[in-house]
């Protein structure tokens, strides 16, 4: 590996000469004319009646997939322009340019599932088991059958230009209450009002006091606020439950384990297990507690942070470090993460009119990623671009698949970042001297299973009931917070000594459209990927081409297919997430020893 590295990416080799690029405007320009050119295709196509016609729909289908991956080329192209610097105006006439493309795209390919949703079952089976085809067969099968599930198309597109107004309109709507927030708060300078974003992150001070001060206001703006977010929520949830029923759908998780890709049975199985494990998470906070001076931390301190880590470890030594780690597990993946290293595809510098946050984008076109993030040295900086690499890697694997067959889960998108992330922190904690840092390692990685079996499973107990109470009715304010309390004891095991009632209003993903149930996913993610871990751990070398084989599957079959055939795993059984949970106890146990 070459170093020292570059601190910047290099996106040139990808359109060159940035948002003013000529070679972009040009392929924008061919983009646009090939999605009216497929516009034409799919209003002149036809349900094939026989095997025969069903040939006439490759060309269509080519081209679905060919302009499917120039948008996200187009997307991923101006979002890093816009990402690497937030003054670029060029960058936002891009973005806003490729987002009205996708619109009409989007359109399009909706039609074209009718044509798939009209063609008779016997005409089907021939259709998929054509070679030329049958690689795409499940994705067009799932496609296929979801359009059926569905009302009728005039029902369905009245239903959509409806939710402009109606669903993503109280979903804004929401916005806008969230920029009204404003938190009183007193510095040396006096008193000013702090925004939710600015308030939000004064939850995590250091110093318990002004936590607990900010967690008092906040949850009182909040209060303040409660009865406008209790009508937003309602409508919300009233217009999906709406067009489930005229979809004849009775069961809510439907739709989000459908885009999940699992069945019911296996979510259920996977929190019996976590609630199973919780014993071992109380105990952990109980300690916690203890070691910060309190009988029982508050909600507000259950993040707050225990032990130290103080060195900094420069890029090029984290860059190394993360390869030789790799390494240990699979020469392919280390390869890979050298390459990008190599090839600048990692933005890491530390500039002014940078965007926050760290992220990973594909370009199908290139067969390239590029990972953005900036890194000022801390071993959660180091985590998060072994995260990333991990993304990368996935992508990488399934770069040679047709365009159709890379489209994955949410709950396997986190699938091989978490994987290399575990890699990298796992060999942090092993690795650190000093007690008071290796303490801090290991209760940063505790910490990601509190959130994802407590704090995330309070988010999906309130919500399941909250979708049952609402078919009976509206549910008031005061309602909801008491149904929020109550899944908090229950996902906490009532071990805190206060809740957060108003989490219902002050949580953004409860009022997302494009996604519904934008909680249990995670949860499957994260214990996917650690069971896959644990798995890796017991069968050393030769775990390493199941896992690439499984990867490069995860965008064609369920969940529960993906590890039957590649790991001869039944999801429905707890063996597999027990695994998962048995490795995150054991790291209870050593934080419970060195606290002792
Ligand atoms: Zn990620």
């Amino acid at each position: 590996m070459k170093q020292p590295l570059s601190l910047t990416w290099e996106l040139e080799s990808i359109f060159p000469g940035g948002s003013s690029s000529p070679q972009f405007e040009e392929f924008l320009k061919q983009l646009e004319a090939d999605i009216e050119t497929l516009r034409q295709q799919v209003a002149a196509s036809v349900s094939p009646a026989d095997s025969e016609s069903t040939k006439s729909l490759d060309s269509v289908i080519e081209l679905l997939q060919s302009c499917s991956g120039r948008l996200i080329q187009a997307s991923e192209f101006a979002g890093c322009l816009g990402a690497q610097n937030q003054q670029d105006k060029g960058a936002v006439r891009l973005s806003s340019k490729v987002t009205g493309l996708r619109a009409g795209f989007e359109g399009i390919s909706s039609q074209f599932d009718n044509v798939l949703r009209q063609t008779s079952d016997a005409v089907w089976t021939e259709w998929m088991a054509r070679p030329e085809i049958a690689p795409l067969a499940f994705v067009l099968s799932e496609s296929r059958d979801l359009a059926r599930e569905k009302m009728s198309p005039e029902l369905e597109s009245l239903a959509l230009e409806l939710a402009v107004d109606g669903y993503h309109g109280w979903s804004e709507h929401y916005e806008t209450i969230v920029g009204s927030i404003q938190i009183p708060y007193e510095d040396e300078e006096g008193t000013k009002q702090l925004s939710a974003g600015q308030a939000f992150n004064k939850l995590d001070d250091e110093d318990p006091k002004v936590r607990k001060a900010m967690f008092r206001k906040w949850e009182e703006a909040w209060g303040g606020a409660a009865d406008y977010c209790a009508d937003t929520l309602n409508h919300l949830a009233g217009f999906r439950l709406k067009l489930y029923k005229g979809r004849g759908w009775e069961d809510v998780l439907k739709e989000p384990l459908d885009i999940n890709r699992m069945s019911h049975t296996t979510l259920d199985v996977m929190w019996d297990v976590i609630t199973k494990s919780k014993p071992a998470l109380v105990s952990y906070l109980q300690r916690k507690a203890k070691l910060l001076g309190m009988d029982a931390l508050a909600w507000v301190d259950v993040e707050a942070p225990v032990g130290k880590s103080s060195g900094k470890i420069p890029y090029d030594q984290a860059a190394k470090d993360i390869v030789t780690q790799f390494r240990k597990f699979s020469p392919k993946l280390a390869d890979f993460a050298e390459h990008a290293f190599d090839n600048n595809w990692i933005e890491v510098e530390d500039r002014p009119a940078k965007r926050p946050g760290g992220f990973c984008v594909s370009f199908p076109e290139s067969k390239e990623s590029r990972i953005f993030m900036t890194y000022s040295g801390t071993p959660s900086n180091v985590s998060t671009l072994a995260h990333e690499l991990g993304h990368a890697y996935h992508s990488f694997l399934l770069d040679d698949q047709p365009l159709f067959n890379q489209n994955y889960a949410m709950n396997v998108a986190e699938t091989a970042s978490t994987f290399a992330e575990v890699i990298v922190s796992d060999a942090q904690v092993k690795a650190a001297a000093d007690p008071e840092e290796k303490l801090a390692l290991l209760e940063a990685k505790i910490q990601n299973s509190v959130a994802f079996f407590m704090n995330i499973h309070a988010r999906f107990l309130f919500e399941t009931r909250f979708y049952e109470k609402r078919k009976e009715g509206l549910v008031n304010a005061e309602e909801l917070s008491a149904l929020m309390e109550e899944a908090q004891k229950e996902a906490f095991c009532g071990v805190l000594s206060e809740y957060h009632p108003h989490f219902w209003a002050s949580k953004l993903h409860f009022y997302i459209t494009d996604v519904p149930f934008y909680n249990f996913p995670y949860t499957v993610g994260y214990m996917f990927s650690t069971g896959l871990y644990r798995l890796a751990l017991e069968q050393g070398a030769s775990f390493a081409d199941k896992y690439d084989n499984l990867l490069r599957d995860t965008g064609v079959m369920t969940l529960e297919d993906l590890v039957s055939k590649h790991l001869g795993v039944d999801l429905a059984e707890p063996d597999f997430w027990q695994g998962a949970v048995d490795l995150i106890v054991a790291d209870i146990n050593e934080f419970l020893a060195m606290t002792n």
